[in-house]
């Protein structure tokens, strides 16, 4: 089996009360006895994932999660962890035992719906009772797609598997590019990537593996240098390079020495549009930069934690450039991990990180939450291009001109 990269596989999260056949189910899609089943309640105490292969679709992640009827101050807590797992899960299988939906369910498949979060109802079971018609009218009515199955005779299990492959969203299943659609085969690409104090020892990042690879798979040519060794690189070449990629914390000196005529952008915008989508929302976020007041907070976003160093990013120079630019009292708090805060509205602006440990279901989610409750959100790459003035040109190559930006 090939094994995807984990932002690349489609995660499917079962939900339910407990005892309602979750681990059975995930062990009949699969076909293995992977999850623990026991007819005791609360079988399941931490989420579980589990890697299979759904052809046609490709790789996907079950993951099998505690009860959501789960009581005690345990129970609590397993019910907050089976609640993160929504944050980035890009289905979820609502299973319904004999018990049939009641006000647990009811309440799961309603803040599934605020999340946007496409949901299956599975009547699991139906060996030991058919689910009822007011349950059925209940789905229908509300447009939530379902299938009945039985773990034991298999029944269903199959359609089942049909109907997610028919229910993951449709971006999911075209393939995500980085960079093929900006470059033309045969086409050179310059990266700039410094190895300073951040850079991890011995290695590249990511993103950085990630735009290299998309590049040889357009087929284009891939010239990799450092900023201080850049301007060497560009005379050296006997072809213009056909779009120049830089980290955003060098865009200060590499827009200087790349032509105005060659193609510039950044790998963070790159990976902010293949994790999100789009760059709209985003954009829309960056604009707020030059709104922010005295006495505003904003919230700086980072997806995983690591050791802050002298100059960290984050925690320094961000907000550094930030007040520099807008000439404000701005207070700053800094968020690192994969949860998002949840009092989110006392902040007039999240500026996120490149979020390369997140899972583009995972980012979406983090957009949508900013938006549902009315916070503006931008990335670290924007904001760093938009305060050294080259918002406008780092967005060229995806034809978008942001004009009034800055
Ligand atoms: S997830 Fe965010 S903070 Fe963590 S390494 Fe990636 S960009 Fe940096």
């Amino acid at each position: 089996m090939r094994r995807a990269p984990k932002g690349e596989r489609v995660i499917i999260a079962l939900l339910g009360r407990r005892n309602s056949g979750k681990s059975s189910l995930i062990n009949a899609i699969v076909g293995q006895e992977i999850a623990i089943v026991s007819e005791v309640p609360g079988t399941t105490t931490d989420p579980v994932d589990k890697h299979y292969e759904l052809l046609p679709l490709g790789p996907v992640t079950f993951y099998d999660t505690p009860g959501l009827d789960d009581v005690g101050y345990l129970g609590e807590l397993r019910v907050k962890a089976t609640k993160k797992i929504l944050a980035k899960c890009d289905i979820a299988l609502l299973v319904v035992d004999e018990r049939g939906i009641g006000e647990c369910e009811v309440n799961i498949l309603q803040e599934l719906r605020e999340k946007n979060i496409p949901t299956i109802v599975v009547f699991n079971k139906i060996d030991i009772a058919v689910p009822d018609e007011k349950d059925i009218e209940f789905c229908k009515n509300l447009t939530f797609p379902y299938v009945m199955v039985s773990t034991v005779s298999k029944e269903g299990v199959l359609e089942l598997k049909e109907k997610i492959i028919e229910t993951v969203p449709s971006f999911l299943k075209e393939e995500q590019v980085l960079v093929q659609d900006l470059i033309n085969p045969g086409e050179l690409v310059v990266l700039v990537v410094p190895i300073d104090l951040s850079a991890p020892k011995g290695r590249l990042i990511l993103p950085q593996v990630q735009v290299l690879r998309s590049i040889l798979d357009a087929n284009a040519i891939a010239v990799v240098t450092k900023e201080s060794e850049l301007e060497k690189t560009l005379n050296s070449l006997s072809i213009k390079p056909s779009l120049v990629i830089t980290d955003s914390q060098a865009i200060g000196i590499v827009s200087r020495i790349v032509p105005e005529d060659v193609r510039l952008t950044t790998f963070s915008i790159i990976m902010a549009r293949y994790k999100s989508g789009n760059l709209d929302t985003l954009l829309e976020g960056l604009e707020t930069i030059n709104d922010l007041k005295d006495g505003d907070r904003v919230l700086i976003s980072e997806a995983c934690s690591h050791h802050p160093l002298e100059d960290d990013i984050g925690k320094v120079k961000i907000p550094g450039w930030i007040l520099k630019h807008t000439g404000k009292r701005i207070h700053f708090d800094v968020y690192q991990g994969g949860d998002f805060p949840e009092d989110l509205e006392k902040y007039k602006l999240v500026v996120h990180c490149g979020a390369c440990m997140l899972n583009p279901a995972e980012m979406k989610h983090r957009i949508i939450e900013c938006r549902r409750r009315g916070v503006p959100i931008t990335n670290y790459g924007m904001t760093i291009s938009k305060i050294h003035g080259v918002i406008d040109r780092v967005l060229r190559p995806f034809k978008i001109e942001k004009k009034g930006v800055l």
